[in-house]
């Protein structure tokens, strides 16, 4: 990546961060600001091996998925690397999609690295790093980092260990020595420990499962199955994913229950959300 697009990253990372709640260092939840900003953003379960996220365009919605099979910390990076495609590659570049490849330092692809640099600027900005390292670490001039100094970085700025490491490497903080014997320090005494340890944030290091779905989106659905659009099957697979059942919803279906003959109105104002 060329001096001057980093910059432009930076730049844009930052405008980003501003319209977002900053507690001392950190982005405090990075979901609420996106849905602040006024994206769709789903967070389901799709499994361990699936994709980590994606972004597309819908209609006029800027739509950002998740996957929450991954550690809340991975997540979240996750998150912040689709808003980089989202601001970066501009609405008509979109849908991405992200894999253990695309978000990691791994990736050759040059969009690729732009969002992972963009949320490591988001996430983890420069002179925010600096000021915490200055003012929380107290013995940071004089000595090594430690593994619960990590811990602490990590905690504040909602981020995991391993992005941690390799911001603070890419800073200048640490060399790739001190990463190593970070690394190998974490995997002796294990993040979570090492979390609850600094008095951290232990959720971070949950892969929490969460399903998170907007309501209008049970508003699309059950619009669509009263006009015939989508059957009975897909209403209830979706309704799953509300823990709800068609009882629960049956004084807002026309058809109740499935009576698909009489209206075949069914015009394409939304998809089948489960396609
Ligand atoms: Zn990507």
């Amino acid at each position: 990546m060329q001096g001057s697009r980093g910059r432009e990253i930076r730049i844009k990372a930052d405008e980003f961060r501003e319209k977002c709640k900053v507690s001392r260092y950190g982005i405090v939840n990075l979901f609420k600001d996106c849905e602040r900003q006024g994206y769709k953003v789903l967070r389901y379960p799709l499994g361990e091996a699936a994709d980590l996220g994606f972004t597309l365009k819908k209609d006029n919605d800027v739509v950002i998925f998740t996957n929450t099979c991954s550690r809340l910390s991975r997540e979240i990076f996750t998150l912040a690397h689709e808003i980089g495609h989202v601001i970066l590659h501009g609405e008509e570049g979109l849908p991405f999609i992200d894999d253990k490849i695309t978000i990691s330092g791994r990736s050759t692809d040059e969009k690729e690295q732009e969002a992972n640099y963009f949320a490591a600027c988001l996430l983890m900005p420069a002179d925010e790093v600096e000021r915490f390292l200055d003012l929380k670490i107290t013995s940071f001039l004089e000595q090594r980092l430690s593994a619960m100094d990590i811990a602490r970085i990590m905690s504040e700025f909602n981020v995991s260990f391993d992005m941690a490491l390799y911001r603070l490497e890419n800073l200048g903080k640490i060399n790739e020595g001190e990463r190593l014997m970070l690394n190998s320090e974490k995997n002796l005494k294990r993040v979570g420990n090492l979390l609850k340890s600094v008095g951290g944030n232990s959720r971070l290091n949950v892969v929490t499962n969460d399903i998170d779905i907007p309501y209008e989106y049970l508003d699309y659905v059950i619009y669509n199955y009263n006009h015939n659009a989508i059957p009975k099957d897909t209403l209830e697979r979706v309704l799953e994913c509300y823990q709800l059942s068609l009882e629960d919803v049956s004084d807002r279906l026309v058809n109740h229950f499935g009576n698909e003959e009489d209206d075949d109105d069914s015009d394409d104002m939304i998809g089948d959300l489960t396609e």
